[in-house]
């Protein structure tokens, strides 16, 4: 990493972050929650579903939040899950692939897991060999997939699209990003990210890599890989620990704030790069 790109990190990544930079972004559903154990089952649905357009798939978000508030809040709800009355209550809820059928499935599985083990967090210890979260979050999901394959009684590879896509492997090899989302809200602890699991190490978690990040990794040299995959998201997070070693993911504010909110199309375009905050450390961000 350059001198100035590390500078220009560190000094992007100084200001504390607040509540009001929450925005349109999905944390802020389990913003919604005091308790741990509602937020653990309101950030799975709302990391789960963050993919596209956020104003597309909040709405539905909300809907489903909103049903289990009306019974008692996201943890009592998956808990004590009725799946015939929720196939009524959220018919016709869907979000691109993904049917209200699926929701409830993974909703009833959630509900299983939080109750056979305490919290979803208590599957997510990291091991004194293990290199990073990775193989914690996989525990976690596949325990979600055990309890899916119960429920449906078909084998998880046989179950419908949308369910699966709810539940990526983040052991699997891609970058696995909407999984790696929810551990930054579980486990780093600011105004933003909730700090719900204490026993897991920040130093521990994964940039987040989806195509903008991974587009804006690359324009500033944090990583040459063209796959926006697991090594890629392990080499950025990498690069990163040289600044900060026991919280790298502080970064990915500062890439994903640019590469979403600021527009970037990956090559110059003078009305968003001129206003860029990562201009001069960029490839593309000058005409010349
Ligand atoms: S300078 Fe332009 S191309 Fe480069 S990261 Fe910023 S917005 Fe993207």
């Amino acid at each position: 990493m350059t001198p100035a790109l590390r500078a220009r990190l560190l000094e992007l990544a100084a200001d504390p972050r607040t509540v009001d930079q929450i925005g349109n972004d999905p944390v802020r559903f389990v913003h919604r929650y005091p308790d741990p154990a509602d937020q653990e089952i309101a950030g799975f649905f709302a990391s789960a579903l963050a993919f596209g357009r956020v104003s597309l798939f909040a709405p539905v978000i909300a809907a489903v939040l909103d049903r289990a508030d009306a019974l008692g809040g996201p943890s009592t709800w998956a808990r004590t899950l009725d799946a015939d009355a929720e196939h009524a209550a959220l018919d016709g809820l869907y979000y691109r692939w993904t049917r209200a059928s699926d929701l409830v499935v993974l909703a009833a599985a959630l509900g299983d897991v939080q109750r056979s083990h305490g919290s979803l967090g208590a599957l997510v210890r990291v091991g004194p060999d293990e290199p990073d979260v990775v193989p914690a979050l996989s525990r976690l999901v596949l325990a979600v997939r055990e309890a899916v394959v119960r429920h449906t009684g078909v084998p998880f590879d046989s179950a419908p699209r949308g369910l699966r896509y709810l539940l990526v492997d983040p052991a699997e090899g891609s970058s696995a990003k909407r999984v790696h989302l929810y551990a930054r809200w579980m486990v780093r602890s600011d105004a933003v990210d909730r700090g719900v699991w204490s026993h897991v190490p920040p130093r521990s978690l994964l940039v987040p890599v989806d195509t903008h990040v991974h587009r804006i990794a690359r324009l500033v040299g944090l990583t040459d890989r063209k796959a926006a995959d697991l090594r890629t998201s392990r080499e950025v997070t990498a690069r990163l620990r040289a600044l900060d070693a026991e919280d790298p993911v502080r970064f990915d504010f500062a890439l994903a704030h640019v590469g979403i909110s600021g527009g970037c199309r990956g090559q110059h375009v003078p009305a968003v790069c001129d206003a860029c905050a990562l201009q001069s450390l960029c490839s593309e961000g000058s005409a010349g």
